[in-house]
């Protein structure tokens, strides 16, 4: 008998005609003989539109009332599944993250899971029942109510498949798999049938908006399948699970954009030792996230540096740089939001040459300037103009011919 553990998403658990279909997948699972866990996020909008109350009243609610607040948005979807469930004639029952023993730390808002302790979660398989989860939610030792993180129910999901050594994680949502790039931009895009746990963590780090990165990673180390399927049908989806050798013959699995971050330039930056560390500390000390750098040799003294940040990250990023821009005598600071990073992921890197040249190969062909680049063992960016993203990413997907690539 395998256990699986499902998970659906707000929009699979929107209105009442949702729930009954989860509520039929859930049961269709447990008539093959299988025990089954099911994780749900609050239904719709609702985490959303309660945050959107808290503010009403302050700008700045207390994060231990926000996590009291939100977490009751899963707490309704899970007894609804449950109601459903029953009401086709099986035996379910629903429960809260905390009475399942999902411990995390003090963290509101963005608790992180310490300990699972699966009794409760055993005693309901073996008695026979579906037994549905609240997902994003936890409990400190001292009994307080915490969340995970916005979108934090894949976390929950994957954690309690490795709590429960499950079989699979199944993460049920709008789209039907991990695509070569995004469909709506690259119509000939084809699904993956399997991908690496680093390949996946890098595609969701990049911008690819599929699965939370934090869940990847618990299940890279539980080494968790985590199944990424369409709640609409019961295609496969993709597999996402421990890298093994012959995904190497594959160079690039998949190309990745992003247009959240901004780049920053300092102009005219004294050329001498500790400058950098200066510029880069400042930013860290103040929790701006630094994610492309570039320095260029200058001359008579004098370089200039650009790095990117998160757009949200713009403003402060700005006022610290020119801080440093006046201490250190730069002659200016300068920024640009209409930027996007377009990056290739693939374990196949380790072992093949030129894929660098070849994704520069196909901005060239289209004009399209590369601004920065940077690279790690299994991906390349480029930082370029935000208005060529959508020719830069169909270029790049056809110059790797990954629409044709076979990938089993
Ligand atoms: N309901 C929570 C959110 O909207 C958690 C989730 O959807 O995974 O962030
Ligand atoms: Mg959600």
């Amino acid at each position: 008998m395998a256990v699986i553990v499902q998970k659906f998403g707000g929009s699979s658990v929107a209105d009442p005609d949702k729930i009954r279909n989860v509520a039929r997948i859930a049961i269709g699972e447990k008539e093959r003989g299988n025990q089954v866990v099911v994780v749900v996020s609050a239904m719709g909008k609702t985490t959303d539109n309660l945050l959107k109350l808290a503010h009403e009243i302050t700008s700045d609610p207390d994060p231990r009332e926000i996590d009291m607040l939100i977490s009751t948005g899963e707490q309704i979807s899970i007894a609804m599944l449950a109601i459903a469930i029953q009401s086709m004639g099986h035996p379910a029952r629903s429960f809260t993250g905390p009475q399942v023993g999902i411990l995390t730390d003090n963290a509101h808002r963005k608790a992180k899971i310490v300990h699972i302790n699966d009794s409760v979660l055993r005693r309901e398989l073996n008695e026979g029942r579906i037994v549905i989860v609240a997902g994003f939610q936890g409990m400190t030792m001292d009994n307080e109510v915490t969340t995970l993180g916005r979108g934090g129910s894949d976390l929950t999901a994957v954690a309690l498949a490795a709590a429960l050594k499950a079989d699979v994680c199944d993460i049920y949502t709008d789209v039907d798999g991990v695509y070569t790039a995004d469909p709506r931009i690259v119509p000939n895009a084809r699904k993956l049938d399997r991908i690496s746990y680093d390949e996946m963590l890098e595609l969701a780090s990049l911008g690819a908006k599929v699965l939370h990165s934090r869940c990847v990673e618990v299940g890279k180390n539980f080494n968790v399948p985590i199944h990424v399927r369409s709640s609409f049908n019961l295609v496969p989806g993709t597999m996402v699970v421990q890298e093994v050798k012959e995904m190497e013959d594959i160079v690039v699995s998949g190309v990745a954009y992003n247009r959240a971050e901004a780049k920053i330039s300092v102009l005219g930056v004294p050329d001498r030792p500790g400058i950098a560390a200066k510029l880069f500390g400042m930013l860290g000390d103040r929790g701006v996230v630094v994610d492309m750098i570039i320095q260029n040799v200058g001359s008579s003294g004098l370089n200039d540096i650009s790095f990117t940040v998160s757009k949200d990250d713009l403003t402060e990023a700005l006022k610290i740089a020119d801080e440093f821009a006046k201490e250190t005598g730069a002659r200016e600071v300068i920024s640009d939001r209409n930027i996007a990073k377009v990056s290739v992921v693939g374990v196949g890197m380790k072992s093949h040459s030129n894929v660098a040249a070849t994704m520069f190969k196909a901005l060239a062909k289209n004009n399209i300037n590369i601004q920065m680049i940077s690279t790690s063992e299994i991906k390349i960016s480029c930082l370029i103009d935000e208005k060529d993203v959508d020719v830069a990413v169909r270029a790049i997907h056809d110059e790797f011919e990954l629409q044709e690539a076979v990938k089993s």
